[in-house]
């Protein structure tokens, strides 16, 4: 039984993926890169933008013809997008075996077990061979490892449609996370990506009744044997504080990287899009984040063409992004979600004004990023061979060096160049 997976979206999908395998891979199915060759599909979609959930859409109606080649094939549809669009889904695609939204992915070895057992055992009749359990499953890079921490989101900003399908927080127990560490640093693991939708809010009482925070996890997780970098996506701006600030400063393994999003310069707008927070708060953050991190790098993620944004708010936001210098920037052009209350709001700012607001930030954004990678050129950075001869300085910059290679290893490059996106270099020492 060969097993192929889709992620599309942000990395929880990615890392939600790779657990909606972990059912399948336990009864004994091979990873496959090519949908042609596989019996079971899933795709694990995304809705945050409708340009995601289009993607997804048109990908689960090409499948029409893989499935119509041999029915006995299970195409199995997962997330965010199946969360919204439940049986409307199963209605229009009637060649989908199973729909599992993102608030029951819990419950989903469950369910696919009651609802696909009698499908797998006539399958395997057929086929006779079945492979043995435990064969890993080969989509994540065996040096970095990602760990969910917590699903959901408790906040409620206008434009998203995160908090409705994926529902309120809930957090896994410490241990549960950190015998996943344990695990994936025993398989080769060195770098453990912690994941949540807000990370940082992350919270829970150990088995001794002791309440943790997000800073006191970062500390255990980066003590776990063979843990040589932690990183964590996404933060949520409200949950960077003190303690969270003095773990990144004192604790070698947490990488010095933060994704910090600011959304919008304008507090008009920010009060508009609920962000529960103002950019002097935002700024404040930044700050105190420099003062005891002063090598730290901080991207962000902007909205622009929300709904009434003036030339002068998108004003502010250039200058709100001068101010942060971000090492790199997410930008988005809004456009609304069905659901969210910002959709409630006319969609009022010309596609061609918004054009060309995205155009002047991404001209923005591409020059500070220029700027903090050239500065970079004839320095030593350490970087974790990811891959062989590609990996991560420990500020997020990708870096590209010469042989020799060694997988899982941290080792000091010096910096020689720069195409776009990716530092070039050579092996320093190792
Ligand atoms: S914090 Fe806001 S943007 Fe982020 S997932 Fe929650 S509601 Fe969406």
């Amino acid at each position: 039984m060969r097993l192929h997976v889709v992620a599309l979206g942000c990395q929880m999908s990615v890392a939600d993926g790779g657990e909606l395998a972990q059912p399948l891979i336990a009864r004994g199915m091979r990873p496959v890169a090519e949908p042609k060759d596989a019996d079971v599909i899933i795709i694990n979609t995304c809705t945050v933008r409708q340009h995601a959930e289009d993607k997804a859409l048109s990908l689960i109606g090409r499948l029409k013809t893989w499935k119509d080649e041999n029915p006995a094939r299970i195409l199995i549809v997962a997330g965010c997008a199946a969360e919204r669009l439940g049986g409307r889904l199963s209605k229009r695609f009637p060649h989908v075996d199973l729909v599992v939204g993102a608030k029951v992915i819990d419950d989903y070895p469950r369910l696919v077990e009651e609802a696909l057992a009698a499908r797998f055992d006539l399958i395997v009749q057929r086929r006779g061979n079945f492979a043995a359990p435990g064969v890993p499953f080969g989509w994540t890079s065996p040096v970095c490892a990602q760990v969910t921490v917590m699903r959901g989101c408790n906040f409620s900003c206008s434009y998203c449609i995160v908090p409705a399908v994926r529902g309120r927080e809930s957090y896994r127990a410490p241990e549960a996370v950190l015998a996943e560490v344990r695990a994936k640093t025993e398989a080769g693991a060195r770098e453990i990506m912690l994941l949540g939708q807000t990370v940082n809010s992350w919270r829970r009482r150990d088995a001794a009744g002791r309440k943790r925070r997000f800073a006191d996890l970062l500390r255990d997780v980066a003590a776990v044997p063979g843990v040589l970098r932690v990183r964590f996506e996404s933060p949520h701006p409200h949950f960077v504080d003190d303690a969270l600030i003095s773990a990144m400063a004192e604790v070698p393994q947490v990488c010095g990287h933060l994704h910090l999003p600011l959304q919008s310069g304008s507090d008009r707008l920010l009060g508009l899009m609920r962000r529960n927070g103002s950019t002097a708060s935002f700024f404040e953050k930044a700050r105190r984040l420099r003062s005891a991190l002063p090598e730290i790098e901080l991207s962000t993620d902007i909205i622009i063409g929300f709904p009434s944004e003036t030339d002068d708010d998108f004003q502010r936001t250039l200058e709100a992004v001068e101010r942060l210098r971000p090492a790199w920037a997410y930008t988005f052009k809004y456009s609304p979600r069905e659901g969210t209350e910002a959709a409630g709001r006319p969609d009022d700012v010309p596609p061609e004004v918004k054009e060309e607001r995205l155009a002047r930030l991404n001209a923005l954004c591409d020059g500070l990023n220029e700027k903090a990678m050239r500065s970079r050129v004839g320095r030593v950075v350490k970087i974790l061979d990811e891959t062989g001869g590609y990996g991560r300085a420990r500020d997020g910059f990708r870096v590209k060096w010469g042989t020799p290679a060694a997988p899982g290893r941290e080792f000091r490059v010096r910096v020689t160049g720069a195409s776009k996106r990716t530092l070039l270099g050579e092996c320093h020492e190792r």
